[in-house]
Formats: C-alpha cells, structure tokens, sequence
C-alpha cells in the first residue's frame, strides 16, 4: 500500500513501467547507494576531513561546462569531488560547536521533502506540509512544556528563531509605547532597550543588528555563565523605555541555564518583553532531569530553538515559537490587518517566518518526534547529557586535566594545565582525527569544547574519544 492508492487516477498500477518521470530514478538510486555508502562510513572514517576548502577548489576549478551531463553522472562526480572535504560531522564522536547528527527517520523524510518540492508557505496550496508544520509544532509545545496556545514558525537556524522572537518582541514593546512600528518603521521611536546576560550567544547580538536595535547591554553572569537576576533588577531599575530581555537556556561553554522564574518576573513586573534563546539546551524542558533547572521557563514570551542540534534532523531546521500569535503574524503577515482577524483562520506557515517560499523543514521535525515518541525524545536527552558526564569523569582521570564547567546538560570544556598546554593538547586531538572537539576561551582561559549533541554518541566513542585526548596528551608531554 502506499499513501497514494486513495486516489487511483495517480497511482500507477505498476510504477516502474509507468513512464512519468522514471528520468529521476538512475540518478536516485545512485544518490541513496552513495548516501549507504557515506553513511555506512561514518562509524569508522576519520573525523577531520582529509583536504581543505582551498585545494578543493583548485583541484576542481575549471569553466562552466559548455554542454549537459548525464544526471547519474553528476551525481557520481560531486560525490567523488565532495569525499576528501567532508567532516565526519554525523560521527558519534563529533563533539565541536553543537551539531547535532540525524536520526534515520528524520533523514528518510528530508529525502521526501526534496522530491515533494513543496513551496511550503500557504495553508491552501500546500496542505499537507501545512498540517505537518501544525502537529510537529503541537507535539514541540507539549513535548517542552510551553503554552499550548503559542505559535510556531520553522527557521533556517537558531539564529532566525531568535530574529523572529526578538523582531516580535520589538513591536509589542513598542506598541505597548504607542509607537506602531509596522506604519512608522523604527527612525523616531521610542529608543529599545535589550539586556542579555554577559554569555550571550553572538547570534542574539547579530539578530538584534538585523533588526536595527544596535548592541545589547550586557547583565553580570555568574561563574557558569547564568544571568545574575539581581543585577538584572538593578539594570531594569535604571532604564527608561521599552525593553527587551533575553535570556538563555543552555550556555555554549557550561550547558548552564539562565534563572527563568526569577528573570521572567523581573522583566514582566517592568513590563518587558522575555525572549528566551534556547538553540540547543530548550530541549532539556522535555526531560524530568531538567525541567527544575528551567522553572518558569513557560512564562517567557518567545523561544528560539534549533531542530538541527539536539532533535537531530538534518540541517537546517530553526524553530520559532512566539507566545502571542497575534503579534507574530502582524510582524511577519503580509496584510496589516492581521492583528484583528487572529483568532480566526490559523496563521500560514509563511506568517510566522521571514522566508516567504521554503522548503517543508517542518516535515523531518514530525518524523524525529514521531519516530521517537515522548519517552524516546526525553532519552536523547538525557543520553546526549549522560554521555557529557561520562566524557567528563574519564578525561578528568587524564594527568593534567580539569573539567573548568559544572556539567549540567550537553556541554563540557577541559583545561590541561596552561593555556599553551589546552592549546596544544586541542591541536594534537584535531590532527590525530578519531574526535573532533574544538578549542576556545572562557573565563579568561583557553578550553578544549565538547559538545555532545548527536544522538549515535555510544559508550565505545566516549571511550575511544577519552583514549585520543588521552594519545593527545602523551605527545604534547614528549614533545615538550
Ligand atoms: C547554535 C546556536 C545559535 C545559533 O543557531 P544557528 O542554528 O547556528 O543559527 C544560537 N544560540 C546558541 C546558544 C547556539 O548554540
């Protein structure tokens, strides 16, 4: 049976011999034996990729070909050019940024969403990925506990998720001034004024520029990087104006969340809008394990998150969620008169999003969730966040190391000693290529950074992960 058979006018009786569009299946069946092969590779190729983008594109340049090639052709000449520049991104030993892998069944339906080739933005031309887009977001509200009534919008990243909350917040706080942005646009407003935490993710910062607010002012964090909420009172206690607050659930380098409860009731009493940057730590409000850590998370009044991170579906996947529909759709509503008419017809897809035409992101969303269910979705966490500590108590054991961050969720970072010394360890376990972990600066000092965000991560790869930094170690020490 296949979904289609309601309707025999479309369905072939027999599709292989059907003529419509077979011109598709040499290059697809080329393209998913690759895809079995690269994906059978993962478990055991090395991480780092084995060229650079530079000699890439020397060894390839060359004119725009005069005439066509054959489409199984191309698809073999970009999977033999692409082989030696691809980073084991998917390998469960990838522990740089956070980048999450892909569970299979968010795969499958991104492959779909491909050949459908639906334009995803209206309700009445694409119904299907519509409905998609209205349950996948339901099952997120449920899933991590926020208001049922909020609306959702599907991203290119988390850095459009947080330009969406923070572009909403910026006209309810402007409305609530008397200012109507949408009609006067922001030259002569009121000024907006945004705190956010010292640890702030840089995306916040360049969504905040996009949308013309200028730099934010920074509120002292503690020593994981949580906004102080007593200085944030302080700091609302000296501002006139409106005023925007984000906050974060999840800090790049501590996995530590912001305080909500207490924040959220700071900002609200001074009638500020919360915004809340969740890009991979939001997911934590599914598990039981977390939910203390982001009491009041729910009170905010909007959230960005990213399903290319810890839900593990293919990139790229940001999700928006706004807690006043309303204000969401006026922002991103191509009629101006949608603020009066909410609560009637639902929002388009496009109403919630900056993107007009895009492709059906929302689909592998559905899939990840419907493939794992509530009690699989809560295990992904909590394993990506078991698989932190168990990285963190075997390279603790290593001569030299110190985990510098309490390991409250997904994220870990290692001193070795110096600063020369992290430098040069970070260096060693790039090169040796069993693991990727990155290196930066925090507290003034320099980190080896691990993230764990994908869901393969097995105890062998914590395992084989401890021995390459503990290799890494070794070398440094002898060579010095
Ligand atoms: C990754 C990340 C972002 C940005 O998300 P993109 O999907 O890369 O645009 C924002 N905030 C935090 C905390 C992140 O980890």
């Amino acid at each position: 049976m296949t979904i289609f058979d309601h309707d025999d006018t479309f369905a072939p009786a027999n599709p292989t011999a059907a003529p419509g569009r077979q011109e598709y299946r040499p290059a697809l069946d080329r393209a998913h034996d690759l895809a079995l092969e690269w994906l059978r590779s993962v478990p055991t190729r090395r991480v780092a990729p084995a060229a650079t983008a530079d000699e890439l594109e020397a060894r390839f340049r060359g004119p725009l070909p005069e005439g066509p090639t054959d489409a199984t052709d191309v698809v073999d000449e970009l999977a033999a050019m692409c082989e030696p520049g691809l980073m084991n991104m998917p390998s469960g030993r990838f522990f740089g940024w956070v980048i999450g892998g892909t569970l299979p069944a968010a795969l499958a339906a991104d492959w779909l969403v491909s050949a459908w080739d639906q334009n995803a933005a209206m309700r009445f031309a694409t119904p299907a990925t519509a409905a998609v887009e209205g349950i996948a977001g339901r099952w997120m509200l449920e899933l991590l506990g926020l208001p049922s009534t909020a609306a959702v919008g599907f991203t290119t990243g988390g850095t459009m998720a947080n330009f969406v909350g923070l572009a909403a917040g910026r006209t309810a706080v402007l409305e609530a001034a008397g200012w109507d942005l949408h009609e006067n646009g922001l030259s002569g407003s009121p000024r907006i004024t945004v705190l956010v935490g010292e640890e702030s993710h840089v995306s916040v910062e360049l969504a905040l520029r996009y949308l013309g607010l200028g730099r934010p002012r920074t509120v002292a964090s503690d020593d994981q990087g949580r906004m102080d909420p007593t200085a944030l009172g302080t700091a609302l206690a000296t501002i006139d104006g409106p005023v925007i607050v984000g906050l974060q659930a999840g800090n790049l380098h501590s996995g530590a969340f912001d305080p909500m409860r207490e924040c959220v009731r700071l900002a609200h009493a001074r009638g500020a809008w919360v915004h809340v940057d969740g890009a991979f730590g939001l997911w934590a409000a599914a598990s039981p394990l977390y939910r203390e850590a982001l009491d009041g998370l729910d009170g905010a009044d909007s959230w960005a998150t990213d399903a290319h991170k810890t839900l593990n579906v293919p990139y790229d996947c940001g999700v928006a969620i706004v807690a006043h529909p309303a204000v969401l759709r006026s922002v991103f509503g191509a009629h101006t008169n949608y603020i009066i008419q909410s609560g009637a017809a639902p929002a388009d897809p496009f109403e919630k999003v900056p993107e007009m035409s895009r492709r059906a992101r929302e689909v592998p969303v559905w899939a990840a969730l419907r493939a794992l269910g509530r009690s699989g979705a809560v295990a992904l966490v909590e394993g990506l966040a078991a698989n932190a500590r168990a990285l963190a108590d075997g390279l603790a054991t290593l001569p030299g190391a110190e985990v510098v961050n309490d390991v409250v969720f997904t994220q870990v970072c290692l001193s070795f000693g110096s600063d020369e010394r992290t430098r040069r360890v970070t260096q060693r376990v790039m090169t040796d290529g069993t693991v990727w972990m990155s290196g930066s600066r925090w507290h003034e000092r320099d980190v080896l950074r691990i993230s764990v965000s994908n869901w393969s991560t097995d105890a062998d790869d914590v395992a084989a992960s401890i021995a390459a930094v503990a290799r890494a170690i070794t070398a440094v020490d002898d060579d010095s």
